[in-house]
Formats: C-alpha cells, structure tokens, sequence
C-alpha cells in the first residue's frame, strides 16, 4: 500500500517526515486526508495525552479565544495566575515562570540555576535530551546532534547515568544536576533509583540544585503527575512542557521554595509566554490528568501493555513506566525498528515510533483502553 507524500517545496527539511496528512483527531484516532482512521500510539510525542480534542480542553480554548487572547506578561491574566497556583500545588510549591515549550522550560531552569550560583557548571547525563535550542542542546551530549553546531554554551559536564560518575562529577563548582528520571528520546530509559539518591546526595552536599526534566515524563505519562513521585527523591526544580497544554504548546519552570527568589523582574521573559488561551487549554488538561482513577489505571494499563509487548516475536527488551514504554527488536537481519514504524504507519494505520535503530516507543493517550491495547499490539503482531 503506497500513500503519495504531500508536496511542501517550502518546509525546511529539519523532520524526515511521514507521507501522511492528517487532518481530524477524537480521543486515541486520527483521520488522515483520505478519510483513513489511525489508531494513535504517540500522541503527537507524548502531548495529547488527554486524548486528541478533548471536549474540555477545546470548550475551554474556544471560551477563552473569544474573551481574551493576549496581553503579554506585563499584566496578570486569570488563567496563568490559576496555572501557576495549580502546578506549584501539585509539585514542589514554589515558583513558576511559563514559556512555550520544553527546551524553553530548560533554558529557563538553565539560567535560574547559573543565578543562583555564578559560573557554576551544570552536570548532565549521556542519553539525556533535553531540546534544540542553544542551551537545551548544550545539555543534550549527543554528537549527531551537537557536532554540527559547534560551538555550544561553555559550562556543561556529561557523564554516565551511574551513581559513581554522578559523584565523581558534582564538586564545589557544579551549578546544578539537570537530567530526565525517565530518558524518553532515547528509548524510555528508567533512571535506577541508586543515581537519583546519588544525584540528590551529591547536589545536598555542595549546594547545587538537583533539576528534573518531565517534559515528557510529567503530566502523568509514567502512572502519577510527576515522574519523581514513583522515586524517592525530590528535585529543586523540575520543567513541564508536552502534554501540559492539552495539545496546546505551554512550558514551565517550577521551582521549589529554595529557588522561587532567585529570579527577578528583568532576568527573564517571554512575549507570549502562559497566555490566557495556553494556560485556560492547560488549567483544562489539568482537570482530566491530576485524576488518581486516570493515574491509577495508566500504571495499570502500562503493565498490560508491556506484558502483551513481551509476547511479540522479535522483541527481546521491553521498558517503561506508566504509558511511556518501549521494545527494542532483535538484531536478526529483519526489518530495522524504522522500516516497522513506516509499515505500521501505512499499512496497519498504527502511529507509534523509533528512537533508534532497533528501539520502538509507544506513547498511548492516557485515556486509551485496554482494548485498544490489545488492538495496537495485535497489529504490531502483524509486521515482527
Ligand atoms: C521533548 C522534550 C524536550 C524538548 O521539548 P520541545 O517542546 O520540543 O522543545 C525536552 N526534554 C525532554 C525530556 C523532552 O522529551
């Protein structure tokens, strides 16, 4: 089955993108322009978690776009005040600044972290990604990635994700610890809980801060609204983007009380930044993830799922946490980890993708159900 790619002579060719359009979304199903329905296992990339157009993320968008659209940071809005109440209020109680996205969020974390110790080095982890921008990349040690755009932001350590190389690199001059407790990009790598104390401990010791990147493992992708509360630590700071604006783009910062001073009016900004549209589609989103039923049944499904993955001919690892998994197929000569995403893709109408070569990740709605599971991985079942 063949689809011919839409033409689009003036996108620059950053994505190696899909020959399919889409053009409607409800809940776990997308339509492309041929009127095909899609069952929707990334979601955008971990962003419509509640769902393609949920009826109270659009009804909340579409009141809020006729009453007020934007009136920049200078002014307070009711929307972004009720966001920054309500993400303090379920995480670590101190401060917000709001942005547009993930690697803002980081810059953002980035920049509190150097204030808050000048010139101090920031410590990340190999496999980490945490955006494209200049200082998101500069904390994203991979080569293909970095090499091109050399020269990066100065100040930047990466280590193995073990506690001993966490350690041995957190010393009086580290600014911060900045890394994800679930590597999503590069395959839904989970943290062991042994370095997030490492981490934890080394930063306690010299003063730095300790910074978790959900951006993809917030909002309730791993089965709570935070990632960090299924481990034993607590960060100083964390950043949301993804699914925080019900398919909406939002970011933000969220510090914890020791950090919420640091910052003050001039250091930072962002024009559009937590406007009333993004931050009522988010207050909505809200509502539907910080459920504990909703979270409770994504640590249940999760564990369905990857116990139906493990049963797949050619899977030889499967990983995750809540609805953020992964299967890595073995290295038997057949179809590469790409060429099945195609296929599923075009010919069984499975969105789903490849982190790497052999590395499949599947990123369901939070409101998928288990038979939808089970159909999502009967029609893998088909191409392995
Ligand atoms: C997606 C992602 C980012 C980057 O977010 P953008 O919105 O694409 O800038 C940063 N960190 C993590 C962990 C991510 O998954």
């Amino acid at each position: 089955m063949t689809t011919a790619a839409p033409e689009a002579p003036h996108l620059l060719p950053t994505y190696a993108r899909f020959p399919v359009e889409f053009e409607r979304g409800a809940g776990t199903r997308l339509w492309d322009r041929n009127g095909h329905e899609y069952l929707d296992f990334l979601c955008g990339i971990s962003v419509s978690s509640v769902g393609h157009c949920h009826p109270k993320v659009v009804a909340a968008v579409r009141e809020q776009a006729g009453r007020l659209m934007h009136v920049s940071n200078l002014f307070y809005t009711e929307p972004m005040r009720r966001l920054a109440d309500r993400l303090a209020a379920s995480s670590l109680g101190g401060g917000v600044f709001f942005c547009n996205s993930g690697a803002e969020a980081n810059e953002a974390a980035l920049k509190l972290v150097r204030k808050a110790k000048p010139g101090g080095e920031v410590v990340v982890l190999h496999n980490g990604f945490h955006g494209r921008t200049y200082g998101a990349l500069s904390a994203t040690p991979q080569e293909s990635k970095q090499a091109p755009f050399a020269p990066l932001v100065p100040g930047f350590r990466a280590v193995p994700a073990t506690a001993d190389a966490i350690r041995a690199a957190v010393t009086d001059a580290t600014a911060a610890v900045v890394m994800e407790v679930v590597q999503g990009e590069s395959g839904v790598l989970v943290i062991p809980d042994d370095v997030l104390v490492a981490a934890r401990e080394a930063c306690d010791a010299v003063g730095a801060a300790l910074v978790f990147d959900e951006v993809q493992t917030g909002m309730g992708r791993t089965g709570t609204l935070w990632g960090y509360e299924q481990t034993p630590v607590v960060p100083d700071a964390l950043t949301t983007a993804k699914a925080l604006g019900g398919g909406l783009p939002i970011g933000a910062l969220v510090t914890g009380p020791r950090l919420a001073t640091v910052f003050e009016p001039g250091d930072h900004g962002s024009t559009f930044a937590g406007g009333p549209v993004v931050a009522a589609a988010a207050l909505a989103a809200f509502d539907v993830l910080d459920d504990p039923e909703l979270l409770a049944r994504v640590r249940e499904l999760g564990e369905h799922l990857r116990a139906r993955l493990e049963e797949l001919p050619r899977v030889v690892a499967v990983r995750g946490r809540g609805l953020m998994s992964a299967v890595d197929l073995a290295d038997d000569g057949g179809p590469s980890a790409p060429d099945v995403v195609l296929r599923a893709l075009l010919e069984q109408r499975l969105v789903v993708n490849a982190t790497g070569p052999r590395t499949i990740r599947l990123l369901p709605p939070l409101v998928v159900t288990r038979d939808e599971i089970d159909e999502a991985v009967d029609r893998l079942r088909e191409l392995l």
